[in-house]
C-alpha cells in the first residue's frame, strides 16, 4: 500500500463505522479494514492519556486507503477525552470495568501525575459491564474477531503482554522499551485481564513519559508498520 504524501496527512480519507455510543451520547467510531481483521489497535480509553489518540490518528491519516487487516479506534472513551478525565462522564475508569474474573466492585485509584500518591479515586461500575463504552468495545470484538488487540496507553513506558507473544516481542524490540508480564501492581477489571481469561491475545503499549514531539516521532513510525503489516 501506498502512504500518502505528508500534505494529505491532516486528514483520514475514508469513514468510519459507529460501534456504539458513550454515555454522553458520542459516537463510538472504528476504522475498519478492507478484509479479515487480524488485529483491532484501540486508543483513548483513559481520557487524560489523548496522545495515544493522536498517535494513532497521526499514523491512520499517512495510509491512502482501509489497511486490510487491522481496525483502529481512535477514542474508546470519547468522553474522558473531551473532558480531559481519566474515567467516563459517571467516573468509571472503564479500563477496570471488564468483565474478567477478577473485577471487583468499589474504588480504584490512579495517580494525578507519575511522582504523586496513586490517591485520585474513580469508581469500577456497578457491575462489569456496567458502561456503554466497554459494553460496545467487547461487542466490537465479538463482531470483529481479531487475532489479537493492542491497547494503547501512557506514560508507563513498556510493553505489557502476559502471553510473550511474538508481538509483543516485536514490539518490545522495535521501540526498545521492556517487554512485561505486568505492569507491576493489580489490575483487576482491566482489559488486559479480560483478554486472558477469555482467549483474547492483548499487548498493552504504553508510551513513555515524553513530550508530545517525542512521542509522534518515536511512535507514529511503528503504529503505521502495524497498521501496514500486522504480523498475526
Ligand atoms: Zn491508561
Amino acid at each position: 500500500m501506498n502512504l500518502r504524501p505528508r500534505p494529505q496527512w491532516g486528514t483520514i480519507p475514508w469513514a468510519p463505522t459507529h460501534y456504539g455510543r458513550s454515555v454522553l451520547g458520542l459516537p463510538l467510531e472504528v476504522w475498519r479494514p478492507s478484509g479479515e481483521c487480524h488485529l483491532l489497535i484501540h486508543a483513548g480509553i483513559h481520557g487524560e492519556e489523548p496522545e495515544t489518540t493522536y498517535a494513532l490518528s497521526r499514523a491512520l491519516r499517512q495510509l491512502a486507503e482501509p489497511p486490510e487487516h487491522c481496525a483502529v479506534v481512535l477514542a474508546a472513551n470519547p468522553d474522558g477525552i473531551t473532558r480531559g478525565t481519566r474515567g467516563n462522564a459517571r467516573g468509571v475508569d472503564l479500563n477496570r470495568n471488564f468483565p474478567s474474573k477478577d473485577w471487583r466492585p468499589g474504588t480504584v485509584t490512579h495517580r494525578s501525575t507519575i511522582q504523586d500518591t496513586s490517591d485520585v479515586l474513580l469508581s469500577t461500575g456497578e457491575e462489569p459491564l456496567s458502561e456503554p463504552e466497554t459494553r460496545a468495545l467487547l461487542a466490537l470484538i465479538r463482531d470483529l474477531e481479531p487475532r489479537a488487540v493492542i491497547a494503547l496507553h501512557a506514560p508507563l513506558e513498556c510493553i505489557d503482554d502476559a502471553n510473550d507473544s511474538a508481538l509483543g516481542r516485536r514490539l518490545a524490540q522495535r521501540t526498545g522499551m521492556p517487554l512485561v508480564r505486568d505492569v507491576g501492581y493489580p489490575t483487576p477489571g482491566s482489559f488486559g485481564s479480560w483478554g486472558s481469561d477469555n482467549g483474547v491475545p492483548v499487548v498493552t503499549y504504553e508510551f513513555p513519559l515524553a513530550a508530545t514531539e517525542v512521542l509522534m516521532r518515536d511512535h507514529v513510525p511503528v503504529l503505521v508498520e502495524l497498521l501496514l503489516n500486522p504480523g498475526v
